[in-house]
């Protein structure tokens, strides 16, 4: 079954540099019978910021505008900004002012009318994580719908999109409330803070939730035995990963209802995660879990899952903000996912899924882009299927204690963002892979076009 998995978070935020947590406080009011969304913020405690823009949503309308409370002018940049992914859905508001500084305060209040449609030539792009979607009186919207303002510096990219908040939400037609970084609640209006920074998923509307101990279930059928076995399934994995990467979670899991507005044929099947928020489709997991041997009895969607909780470690602790992006975040949670599986469900199963779906007569007979020559474009079947494969070739030639002590260094010394080759080399250099190692693993896997064959045989 092919998957179309949605890149998670590529926000660049590097909330250590300066020492202070990004702050947005106000109001949202939303409205689910017009679809209107009427936003006033306040953002504070930011880093200094050249040439700075904020980015929104193309939706929204501009109500006013103000710096260090007085209301000041702006301009729009429709091609802004060039680099960063997510922030192309959105338009730059360039404020009339050369630099935040630490002590600014910026306000901005804004309205629209959601869901919004790209022209028919889009539409193949038409719904994902950065559509504001709203349907049988849903909305959900994550970060990169740019629902609230994300920060740019123009001089060098630097993007704040994670901020510590307190939000009061009204919403007259919701039944329940969930808000990215808090916890639902069963309302139609709510104050909601925290201190931790957070990309802010939001999923309002008619519908119910539940939680089983460590997680949350928003809008789904499942049964109490169905979410004890999901809640089992996901806290094995998250163990499983906190014993390998010495670091932890800090929040439930939240599983939230996936819902399209794209057409029939865009997707066979996707889910995305705005940490702790998996949104997916919970409703067909009835049938994939078994309540005999309580667990996921579906492989891929198990794959599914642990891929999108290893994103925790690998797309939000550890990013870059170049072209190594998708394999840093993609790949290595891809990597994580199958050694979960191989833990899970052994290694007789681990080895036929690899062989099925990575390692296909088809597969074996591609030609790759080397690691060596990544791109900015280099797509899903490179981050999801061919780099994955690096990472084990790596493990052939480390072994996977070994590995897993380089993943864990990583995960807990990698604070830069200008990650590259480099940078995982140097790591595996000071956990005590010697470079005799390390060109033995570059030679055979990273510089091949195909390295699957050996893969193979090694397995
Ligand atoms: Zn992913």
């Amino acid at each position: 079954m092919k998957i179309k998995l949605l890149v998670l978070s590529t926000s660049l935020s590097n909330l250590v540099v300066w020492g202070q947590t990004p702050k947005l406080t106000g109001n949202i009011d939303i409205n689910l019978i017009n679809g209107q969304i009427t936003c006033d913020f306040t953002l504070t405690n930011l880093p200094k910021l050249d040439d700075p823009a904020i980015s929104l949503n193309r939706g929204f309308n501009i109500k006013d505008l103000k710096f260090n409370n007085s209301s000041i002018d702006y301009n729009i940049d429709w091609g802004f900004p060039g680099r960063t992914a997510f922030l192309g859905e959105g338009i730059g508001i360039i404020p009339n002012v050369d630099t935040i500084l630490p002590s600014s305060k910026i306000s901005i209040s804004y309205t629209g009318a959601f869901p919004t449609y790209n022209s028919k030539e889009e539409i193949a792009s038409g719904d994902g994580m950065s559509v504001i979607a709203i349907k049988n009186n849903i909305l959900r919207a994550s970060h990169q719908t740019l629902w609230y303002p994300i920060l740019v510096d123009r001089t060098s990219n630097f993007t704040i999109s994670k901020y510590e908040y307190e939000i009061n939400v009204i919403c007259k037609d919701c039944e329940s409330i969930y808000l990215g970084g808090t916890e639902p609640v069963n309302a139609r209006k709510g104050n909601f803070k925290t201190t931790e920074p957070n990309d802010i998923m939001l999923y309002v509307g008619k519908y119910k939730f539940k939680k089983n101990k460590n997680t949350f279930f928003l809008n789904s059928k499942l049964d109490n035995v169905q979410t004890d076995i999901l809640n089992s399934s996901l806290d094995s994995i998250k163990s499983f990963y906190t014993q390998i990467l010495q670091a932890n979670y800090s929040q439930p899991t939240v599983l939230a209802q996936i819902f399209t507005i794209g057409p029939k044929t865009q997707y066979e099947k996707w889910a995305f995660v705005v940490y702790p928020c998996i949104v997916a489709d919970l409703n067909e997991l009835p049938r994939q879990v078994n309540k005999v041997t309580n667990k996921i009895s579906d492989i891929n969607t198990f794959r599914i899952y642990s891929h999108e909780l290893a994103h925790n470690f690998f797309g939000l602790k550890i990013k870059a903000d170049n072209d190594y992006w998708g394999f840093y975040s993609e790949s290595f949670a891809e990597y994580l996912s199958l050694k979960a599986i191989e833990k899970f469900y052994g290694k007789e199963e681990y080895i036929k899924f690899l062989n099925q779906r990575y390692l296909s007569v088809y597969a074996l007979a591609k030609q790759y882009t080397p690691l060596t020559h990544i791109k900015s474009d280099i797509g899903t079947d490179h981050l999801y299927n061919y780099y994955p494969m690096l990472l084990i070739g790596l493990e052939q030639t480390i072994g996977q204690q070994r590995i897993f002590q380089l993943l864990a260094y990583l995960v807990n010394n990698t604070k830069a963002t200008n990650l590259s080759i480099d940078t995982l080399k140097k790591s595996a250099s000071d956990i005590g892979v010697t470079i005799e190692e390390w060109n033995s693993f570059e030679s055979n896997y990273i510089r091949s076009s195909n390295c699957l064959t050996l893969v193979k045989s090694k397995l």
